[in-house]
C-alpha cells in the first residue's frame, strides 16, 4: 500500500534546520516510502537575519536528481513561503521562478516583527496578539493567491510568554471563520501540522476544533506535515492525523505533485 508522503519537512537547505536531506531519504526508504517532499523555507524580507540568504534551487534541484537516481526515489520539491504584504511581489516572483511541487503559505512574522523573539507581542495582550495574528493571516488570504496550503493555522500560539499559551475557539470563532471560508472560497487547503506534539501544547496546528470548522464549512483539502527540521522528527504524527480525519468522517486527504492537489484514499 502507498504511504502518505509526510507534506512538510525542513532540511539543511533551511537556515533553522540540521536535517540532512540524505538521512532523510535513508529514512524514508526504511519506513517503505518510494516517495519524499521536502519544503524549505523561503522567507522573504524576514526581520530574522538567519533567513536572509535565500536558498539557491538551480544546484537545489541539482541536488534533489543526484539523489533521486542515487536512491531510486521520487523527491518532490515543495516550499514553505513565508508571507509578508510589504513583499508581495517579490514573494509571487519567487513561487513563478521554481517548478514547485507544492507551496505553503506561511505567517511567521508580523507587523514586520518575530513572533519568535517575543517582539510582535511587546504591548498587546494575549487576545490582542492572537487576533491580531489572525487579521495577518486573513490578509495573506485576501492578497495572496500562488499557494496550495495555508501553514499551520495557528502557528502563533507556539510563542509568547504567557502561562497559558492555548486559546478558545470561541473567542475567535468570528476571523477563524471568515478566514476558513476565504480559504475554501479561493480553493486552496489548509494543512495539519503535527509539531505541536513536539513541544508541550500537545495539539495539532490547527487545533481540533478549528480543522472540525473546515470541513463543516465544506473544506476538502487537508495535507498533513510534520514541519520536521530534524530528521528523527520526519513523518511523526502523521498517522495521528489520520486517525483524527477519520473520526471526522473525512475518507481522503490531499496530496500535491506539479501543484496539481490528488487524494490519498483513508479507506481500508
Ligand atoms: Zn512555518
Ligand atoms: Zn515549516
Amino acid at each position: 500500500m502507498r504511504i502518505y508522503t509526510d507534506h512538510h519537512v525542513h532540511t539543511e537547505y533551511s537556515p533553522d534546520s540540521l536535517g540532512d536531506m540524505e538521512k532523510y531519504i535513508i529514512k524514508a526508504k526504511k519506513l517503505n516510502q518510494n516517495e519524499i517532499m521536502f519544503t524549505d523555507h523561503i522567507d522573504i524580507g524576514s526581520p530574522d537575519e538567519m533567513f536572509h540568504k535565500l536558498i539557491d534551487y538551480d544546484q537545489y534541484f541539482q541536488r534533489v536528481m543526484e539523489l533521486k537516481k542515487k536512491y531510486n526515489i521520487d523527491i518532490k520539491v515543495g516550499v514553505e513561503m513565508g508571507y509578508q504584504k510589504s513583499f508581495h511581489d517579490e514573494i509571487e516572483n519567487f513561487v513563478k521562478k521554481y517548478p514547485f511541487d507544492f507551496v505553503i503559505a506561511s505567517i511567521h512574522f508580523g507587523e514586520g516583527m518575530d513572533f519568535y523573539t517575543g517582539d510582535f507581542f511587546r504591548g498587546k495582550t494575549q487576545k490582542e496578539a492572537y487576533f491580531r495574528y489572525f487579521e495577518i493571516v486573513e490578509d495573506m488570504v485576501d492578497n495572496f493567491s500562488d499557494f496550495d496550503v495555508v501553514g499551520h493555522l495557528d502557528y502563533i500560539t507556539r510563542y509568547g510568554d504567557f502561562v497559558n499559551k492555548k486559546y478558545d475557539y470561541e473567542e475567535f470563532s468570528e476571523i477563524i471563520d471568515r478566514i476558513l471560508s476565504k480559504i475554501i472560497k479561493k480553493g486552496k487547503g489548509i494543512e495539519i501540522n503535527t509539531s505541536g506534539f513536539r513541544n508541550e501544547l500537545q495539539v495539532f496546528h490547527p487545533k481540533r476544533v478549528v480543522i472540525q470548522r473546515y470541513l463543516q464549512l465544506g473544506g476538502k483539502t487537508i495535507t498533513i506535515g510534520s514541519d520536521a527540521h530534524f530528521v528523527d522528527d520526519y513523518s511523526m504524527g502523521i498517522n495521528e492525523a489520520m486517525k483524527l480525519l477519520k473520526r471526522f468522517g473525512v475518507e481522503e486527504i490531499s496530496t500535491f505533485e506539479k501543484r496539481i492537489l490528488g487524494k490519498y484514499s483513508l479507506k481500508g
